[in-house]
């Protein structure tokens, strides 16, 4: 189907992109999975390419964009091309958002031209060793100091996407504790600065797959935060992450959806090559179901996101809408990959073939940004359930 959901700016920035790609990243990929990150140089090379900058307003260095839009292309092209850009879809498509949001003026000054830069790479912090799903459980405490001149922060965090290179992490903390009406009370957001004492980059986790992005553990012990680097005002945390997450989810949604559109190119290229019993395994009627079945299916993914990315551009998209783009999508990309996997026989399971790195990288989308369960649960409360 023809879409219609980029318009020409958009489709002449796809074609930087998928030529900076070309470029820049498909040379040193495999470099990248050996060493298990994107080099933190590479960021400023992004920075440098207006990437970063592409929603940051003019006055900070930025392209002042509002639309989400062309950080979409970013991630449909990355998924074409079987890469990634590291952790860097955590600093524009998460962090971004919140600062623009909620930063003061001074906090903007402060930041957002080196975010446009890459000079400044951020991430974010909400998951702890013991809670996840349920984050108004987080234990990690910001207690303003007796003479009031400061936050002291402490305890830890895991799982943090860029949490290797960050320079600035918006780290989710308890300001008060719950109450008893309100598990969710008390919860403040926090800019921090990686190189304060007190704050430790743990072990860079070993992953599944996504193994060029740096994912790693973090703990503060009595990490002095200065007032101005509270974001927004104390105690709103909670109601920010709502706010902000059903972008995340729909950033996820459109990476399963073109995750899932790249499995079939790379199994039709696949399949069209490869001889057994002395045929093409595409002739096999089997194969033909099977790739016409998955395309069906990418086809609703892609109807999914397109209406979901117009109802987000002018701020209509819901939680629920993005927890079922998100739900939808993900387990659409699952089927599709394991099926496109599964007809490339032995050679799927090679890393060497694009496919199974997909097949890897992709399990996370049902659990990242909120698992397929808590996805469900927030439609089921939007149905009255
Ligand atoms: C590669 C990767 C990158 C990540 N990046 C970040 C990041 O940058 N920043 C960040 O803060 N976090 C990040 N996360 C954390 C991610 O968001 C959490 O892993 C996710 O929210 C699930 O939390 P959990 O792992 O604690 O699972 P748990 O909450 O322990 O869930 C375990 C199981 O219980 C199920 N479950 C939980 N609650 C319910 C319920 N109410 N009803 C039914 N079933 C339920 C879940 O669906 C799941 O199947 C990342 C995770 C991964 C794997």
């Amino acid at each position: 189907m023809r879409r219609t959901v980029f318009n020409e700016d958009h489709e002449a920035f796809r074609e930087t992109i998928r030529a900076f790609i070309e470029a820049e990243v498909v040379p040193v990929y495999d470099e990248w999975l050996a060493a298990g990150q994107a080099p933190r140089d590479f960021y400023r090379k992004l920075g440098e390419l207006g990437v970063f900058g592409i929603e940051v307003p003019e006055e900070f260095g930025g392209a002042g964009e509002e639309s989400f839009k062309f950080q979409a292309v970013v991630t449909e092209e990355c998924a074409r091309a079987g890469v990634s850009f590291g952790g860097s879809s955590v600093h524009t498509g998460l962090c971004l958002p919140y600062v623009t949001a909620y930063a003061t003026e001074e906090q903007k000054k402060r930041w957002l031209p080196g975010f446009a830069s890459g000079e400044t790479m951020f991430a974010i912090a909400m998951t702890e060793p013991g809670t996840g799903s349920d984050l108004a459980g987080m234990k990690t405490t910001a207690k303003l100091s007796a003479d009031g001149s400061h936050y002291v922060l402490n305890g830890a965090k895991t799982f943090i996407t860029g949490g290797v290179h960050a320079d600035r992490v918006i780290v989710c903390a308890r300001t008060a504790p719950a109450t008893k009406e309100d598990r969710r009370a008390g919860i403040s957001l926090f800019v921090v600065d990686t190189a304060s004492d007190g704050y430790t980059v743990g072990r860079k986790l070993d992953k599944l797959g996504l193994k060029t992005s740096d994912t790693a553990e973090l703990s503060f012990t009595d990490v002095r935060i200065p007032l101005e680097d509270l974001l927004g005002e104390e105690g709103k945390g909670f109601s920010y992450l709502g706010q902000n997450l059903p972008q995340e989810r729909l950033a996820i949604a459109v990476g399963a959806y073109a995750q899932a559109a790249a499995a079939i190119r790379f199994t039709k290229a696949y399949v069209q090559d490869r001889t057994v019993f002395g045929q093409s395994v595409a002739s096999f009627q089997n194969t033909k179901f099977e790739l016409a079945a998955c395309q069906a299916e990418v086809d609703a993914a892609q109807a999914v996101v397109d209406r979901a990315l117009d109802a987000h551009d002018v701020r209509e998209l819901t939680a629920a809408d993005a927890a079922s783009a998100k739900l939808f999508c993900t387990e659409v990309a699952a089927r599709v990959i394991d099926r496109c996997l599964q007809l490339h026989g032995g050679y799927g399971y090679m890393n060497e073939y694009p496919i199974a790195r997909l097949y890897a990288d992709n399990r996370v989308n049902r659990i990242y940004g909120g698992t397929s369960e808590v996805m469900k649960s927030i439609i089921a409360k939007s149905m009255g359930l």
